[in-house]
């Protein structure tokens, strides 16, 4: 058993404007723990109403400054927590933080770079090669990812998220069995025999995740997410089985309700979260006051599924991510204020062991069948029935080998059966026999029909011997020979098939052809699917869209539109840098498979050479009657160190391709979600923009209106505001359908006929799925607006992308 209390690190992300000195400092100075200063602004400090401090000081294990990487995070925080599971102890790690102070990017990682990668795909990784260097278990990955928003549990692995909205989809719920363990119903498992199987999972539940938000639902700050690797293991013949479990928490935002100032719908969701972490807080307020016996882990859902990992059978660490602009530092402060409490909580984490029944059952049973044999012979009971055929053939097999076995410690194991003991006496004694009478030394005959054939003259015995000792030689020459061809044939088959499919199915030669630009080779190894390695190269391609349901096929109106959008959108910077460094990978990945492929040949070669070598010297020793030289054969010392060589190049080769094809799966991954996202904003611009044509309204008039897709900076901080706002979509009236042509304020001018002279009809239900003849007219009239904005010189042109992309949220 391992006592610990929660481990808390604290991680300050980055600031995208330089913050005035003296905002906070970090003290590393302090043997065994870290602290951290945040000193609040006097303009601040003054609104504090109760609290006259300027200075507050926390405790940390370790305090990670802006510029700290991914990987020093990994390495520090998640790795011992990955070792602890893998020896067999459950696991969590947990980020706690306001809204845009980095958990996401610390727990799953940044959507750019493969260097931003985050806990997540690290840890897969980590695991799956230790798993592979570790031989003397056998391992079992199951992956599964829950989600938790309003209270409620959601598989994001669900494959009837195809078919379904998140909100239609079962829920998972919490049940709990008498020993107060507890099950998740309706929350699927996977298994993940590969690391790309489980990064397949967790960016198809990313995807889902990101689909299933909608401007009124905005999950990915207001939901709980719980990514967890199932780790089961076992020795070979053992019937214990150990569990460990690693859940990897992205919590949703922990800003107060009263700061975030929303109202309606989005009022009720924030109070959720707030009730959800405030439930949180009070169990881990519980667990830190001493005897106090009830802690209140049932009341909310969160609580229950991370029962274990606060104060039970578990490792706990605890990321406080911290963001400290100016306006951001009351949060700040009680994110540190939260995690000073967690700090408190002791956990024990015991190894989860359980037996396998089938595998006792299977010991048992061999164990009864040794001890009545046993007590067979102790009894003296006599077992009459006559050996079988099949029997005497594997015993006369044991025999042969046992006498072959060099070994002097080797034993002759048949059983406690006296049948058997007597069969293999008397088989030795009839070899023994056969060896005096004929003074052979090769027991080769059969016992049973034995000839009594006079024995032979000496000379003549003499004789035979020579030739029989010619003949084995011959035959061993011969053996060799025809081993040598086997060996050449399989090659020749081998290198062709690889010629022809392994490179590319095994990532070697990555541009499928007649397809450079989008290359796509790697095998998507899809969780229920292990048999798709062999698959077509195509394969992966719209793998996140058909798991997630999103439509491929559009109008040409359309995919005239999305052209547009997409050369316009700030995100077509990161696919095409992404696309570049793909292709640059994927180049490398070729040329490395070349050569791995050039130093198996070589490899081929010097072990043919040192066959034929090999063979040369036995046949000269035969045919000059020499013995085979005692002397090191120094051409076959040579060949033997180059083949050395060429192996350590091909280790190392093979190692480095194994990494790139880790990237490149990863890049494609990344590409694929980006790829999804902006298909998926695209619909709802394309939505607005029916909407535009088919309402008459106001607005409709008024240039302001007459937005792209807002993508710079300040227009996505309105955004929020934009779509809040589009609650008024809902209930806009809209124009019956056919009228809808070119927007009738180009035509009429002003309208604005009373409302109730319209009838409603909700904005769902606009032609949108691929009508060409609608989606021309759209298209029509998006590009007559645009027309008009470059002719009135507004500025509102679409995404300035660098600023975009290091905006601050
Ligand atoms: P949260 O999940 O807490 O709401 P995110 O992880 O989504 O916050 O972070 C908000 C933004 O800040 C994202 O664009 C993210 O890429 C960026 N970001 C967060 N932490 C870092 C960091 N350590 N380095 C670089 N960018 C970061
Ligand atoms: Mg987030």
């Amino acid at each position: 058993m391992v006592k610990q209390t929660i481990q808390i690190f604290a991680r300050v992300k980055p600031t995208v404007r330089k913050q005035p000195q003296g905002i906070y400092s970090i003290d590393e100075d302090e043997k065994l723990a870290s602290s951290l200063e945040i000193i609040l602004p006097r303009d601040l400090a003054d609104g504090f109403v109760n609290n006259k401090r300027e200075s507050y000081r926390f405790k940390f294990q370790r305090i990670f400054d802006q510029d700290a990487k991914q990987e020093t995070i990994f390495e520090n925080i998640a790795k011992p927590v990955a070792e602890s599971v893998l020896a067999g102890y459950n696991g969590t790690i947990f980020a706690y933080g306001q809204t845009g102070s980095g958990k996401t990017f610390t727990i799953t990682g940044g959507a750019e770079r493969y260097s931003d990668r985050g806990i997540i795909p690290r840890t897969l990784s980590y695991i799956f090669e230790q798993l592979q260097k570790d031989s003397s278990k056998i391992y079992t990955t199951h992956i599964s990812y829950l989600e938790i928003y309003n209270e409620c549990g959601y598989d994001l692995l669900d494959p009837r998220h195809e078919a379904s909205s998140l909100e239609d989809l079962p829920k998972v719920t919490v049940l709990e069995d008498p020993d107060q363990n507890i099950h998740l119903k309706n929350l699927s498992l996977h298994q993940a025999t590969t690391e790309e199987e489980a990064l397949n999972l967790l960016f198809l539940g990313d995807t889902n995740r990101m689909i299933a938000e909608t401007p009124m639902n905005q999950a990915s700050t207001r939901s709980h997410c719980i990514f967890t690797i199932h780790l089961s293991s076992k020795e070979p013949g053992s019937a214990t089985v150990r569990h460990a479990k690693l859940h990897l928490v992205d919590l949703a935002g922990s800003e107060r309700v009263a700061k975030t100032g929303v109202g309606g719908q989005l009022l009720t969701e924030a109070k959720y979260i707030n009730l959800s972490l405030h439930y949180l807080e009070q169990v881990i307020i519980a667990l830190a006051e001493k005897h106090r016996a009830h802690i209140p882990y049932r009341n909310s859902m969160m609580t229950s599924v991370l029962r274990d990992s606060l104060g039970g059978n578990c490792m706990t660490t605890m990321i406080a991510t911290l963001s400290v602009e100016k306006r951001n530092i009351d949060e700040s402060i009680s994110t540190c204020r939260f995690a000073q409490r967690v700090a408190l909580i002791k956990n024990e984490a015991v190894l989860n062991e359980e037996i396998d029944p089938r595998l006792m059952i299977m010991r048992l049973q061999k164990e009864i069948q040794e001890l009545k044999d046993e007590l067979a012979i102790v009894t003296g009971e006599r077992r009459t029935e006559v050996l079988t055929e099949a029997e005497l053939l594997q015993l006369e097999k044991l025999i042969a080998s046992f006498l072959e076995d060099q070994d002097p410690e080797s034993k002759l194991e048949v059983g406690a059966d006296m049948r058997k003991i007597h069969h293999c006496f008397h088989y030795l004694k009839n070899l023994l026999n056969d060896q005096k009478i004929h003074g052979m030394s090769r027991a080769s005959s059969k016992v049973k029909g034995q000839d009594c054939r006079e024995p032979l003259k000496e000379e003549e015995y003499k004789k035979l011997r020579d030739i029989l000792q010619q003949r084995d030689n011959e035959i061993n020459i011969l053996v060799n020979m025809l081993k040598k061809e086997k060996k050449k044939a399989q090659d020749a088959l081998h290198f062709s098939s690889m010629d022809r499919g392994e490179l590319r199915r095994s990532w070697g030669s990555p541009f499928p052809p007649g397809n450079p630009d989008s290359p796509r080779t790697l095998p998507p190894s899809a969780p229920t699917q292990a048999t798709q390695d062999s698959c077509p190269s195509q394969y992966r391609s719209g793998w996140l869209h058909r798991k997630t349901g999103m439509r491929e096929e559009m109008s040409l109106g359309r995919q005239e539109a999305f052209e547009i959008f997409k050369r316009d959108h700030a995100d077509s910077v990161t696919i095409e840098d992404n696309k570049q460094m793909l292709k640059q990978r994927f180049s490398e990945a070729k040329a490395l498979g070349e050569s791995i492929n050039e130093a198996r040949r070589k490899i081929g070669r010097l072990k043919e050479e040192i066959t034929q070598r090999h063979v040369q010297q036995v046949a000269l020793g035969i045919s000059e009657n020499i013995p085979v030289p005692s002397m090191p054969d120094l051409l076959e010392e040579k060949l033997r160190s180059q083949l050395e060589e060429e192996k350590r190049s091909y280790k190392t080769m093979f190692t480095r391709l194994k990494a790139l094809k880790v990237e490149i799966e990863h890049l494609q991954l990344l590409m694929d979600k980006a790829k999804v996202k902006l298909q998926k904003e695209f619909e709802a611009w394309w939505a607005e923009e029916a909407t535009s044509l088919q309402v008459t309204s106001p607005a409709v008039n008024s240039l302001n209106h007459l937005k792209p897709f807002p993508q710079t900076p300040e227009a996505q901080r309105e955004r929020p505001q934009l779509l809040s706002n589009k609650s008024d979509v809902y209930t806009r009236k809209i124009l019956p359908s056919p009228s809808p042509l070119l927007p009738s304020w180009e035509q009429s001018g002003p309208s604005n006929p009373p409302e109730d002279s319209i009838p409603e009809r909700p904005v769902s239900s606009v032609p949108l799925t691929g009508d060409s003849q609608t989606d021309s007219d759209i298209l029509a009239f998006i590009k007559a607006r645009q027309s008009i904005l470059q002719r009135t010189g507004s500025n509102d042109r679409p995404p300035s992308i660098a600023a975009a992309r290091t905006e601050d949220r």
